[in-house]
């Protein structure tokens, strides 16, 4: 009998990674076999507390019961159908998410960065069919510091020159201005502003919360200008800080929702643009799509994801483990951080100048069995997926107040 000798250990793994996969991502270098809840385990068998959560596409945790038995289920029954026929999960989720989100019409897709192009197409065509701006003019208002995806129109305009170098030409029909700054933004819209385009707490950027009040006026400049807003709630959406949209805390609707990450239960990509039948409606047979796009499998896993927000148990479980966490850090400014921003059980904390880097602090939280990343030089970004526990919690805290802990 002969045995092949595969991969067994963690760098066996990581050397096939480097050899077969392109460099487009510094992954820490733990290599992960097994995962439930909020641990994951490598394939040392160490086990790990997971505070990152996959970038909040973890929220219910790894492998959620509800959410792998509907998969499963599923999986019996059928996967795909294309678009070309109807299936009977499709009509359900729709209708299930629009009453969740308290909006009208869904446009199913995958992947966040689709949800948000296609927000993107869907204003476009609003501002021309309805809004009556001149064919071939319209512009779209976004932020500074934005995250919103990496296909080529979205980075065209993302203001991170990483992102951007050498993916030219990019998409015109952008403009930017500084983010929490309503006067800019207000000075930004114009009769041929089609959208504001905002994640209402932009994740990648440090989990930067913008001013009290700016998302209320964005909304009114929007109004003022006959213009739509378009939130992007795919990494703060879905229970993430509180509640079921970050912008429910200001009392602000948007026109357009875009969705993903937790919508896919960590189990699949699963997005969606969600909003009015005014805005939406305007799409015809032809004029956008996607193979994967509502997909029996994914409108299976949707359903549960949006029956277990519809407890509201995962938006009271970050309230309340959220404002714990955000005490336990606050004590830290000052002994290693320097600020600690966020909502909820998600935050953004940066380490004071002559601490570890960010990179530095995740390596060594790793050693401590806590998995986190940081998303600038000095900012570690928090987010464990809710269902944690507060001893799991209090477990991370303290190996992060160990590691930032000045020398
Ligand atoms: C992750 C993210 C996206 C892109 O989602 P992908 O599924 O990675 O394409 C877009 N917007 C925000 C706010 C995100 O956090």
């Amino acid at each position: 009998m002969t045995t092949f000798a595969g991969p067994t250990t963690t760098s066996d793994y990581i050397a096939l990674d480097d050899r077969w996969s392109t460099h487009n991502y510094h992954p820490l270098g733990v290599v992960i076999a097994e995962a439930e809840g909020a641990s994951v385990t490598d394939v040392d068998g160490k086990s790990y507390l997971d505070f990152l959560s996959g970038y909040s596409a973890m929220n219910f945790g790894h492998r959620h019961p509800a959410l792998i038995a509907a998969a499963k289920d599923q999986l019996d029954r059928v996967t795909l159908t294309s678009r070309a026929f109807h299936h009977d999960q499709m009509g359900l989720y729709c209708q299930e998410l629009a009453e969740l989100t308290g909006t009208e019409m869904v446009l199913p897709m995958n992947s966040g960065a689709e949800a948000v192009e296609s927000a993107v197409k869907v204003a476009r065509k609003w501002a021309y069919q309805v809004k009556g701006v001149p064919d071939g003019t319209a512009e779209i208002v976004v932020a500074g510091s934005n995250f919103h995806g990496r296909t080529t129109t979205i980075v065209s305009f993302s203001t991170d020159e990483t992102a951007r170098a050498d993916f030219g030409p990019f998409t015109p029909g952008f403009v930017t201005v500084k983010y929490g700054d309503a006067a800019a933004l207000r000075d930004a819209i114009t009769e041929r502003t089609a959208a504001v385009l905002l994640e209402p707490i932009q994740g990648e950027a440090g989990v930067i919360v913008p001013p009290a009040g700016y998302l209320a006026e964005a909304r009114r400049l929007c109004d003022e200008a006959g213009a739509l807003l378009i939130a992007d709630e795919i990494q703060s959406g879905l229970a993430r800080t509180g509640k079921l949209l970050a912008l429910d805390h200001e009392g602000v609707r948007a026109d357009l929702y875009t969705l993903g990450k937790a919508l896919g239960g960590g189990i699949m990509p699963v997005s969606a643009v969600v909003g009015s039948r005014a805005v939406l409606g305007v799409l015809k047979p032809g004029e956008h799509g996607s193979t994967f796009g509502g997909n029996p499998l994914a409108c299976a896993v949707g359903r549960a994801v949006i029956r277990l927000l519809a407890t509201g148990e995962f938006q009271e479980r970050s309230t309340e483990l959220g404002a714990h966490l955000h005490g336990r850090l606050g004590e830290l400014v000052g002994k290693g951080l320097a600020e600690v921003r966020g909502r909820g059980l998600w935050a953004g904390i940066d380490i004071s100048p002559g601490g570890p880097t960010g990179r530095d602090a995740s390596l060594a939280l790793a050693k401590l069995g806590v998995l986190c990343k940081e998303t600038h030089d000095a900012t570690l970004r928090v987010a464990p997926p809710l269902v944690i526990s507060k001893a799991e919690l209090d477990r991370g805290i303290d190996a992060i107040a160990q590691v930032i802990k000045p020398s």
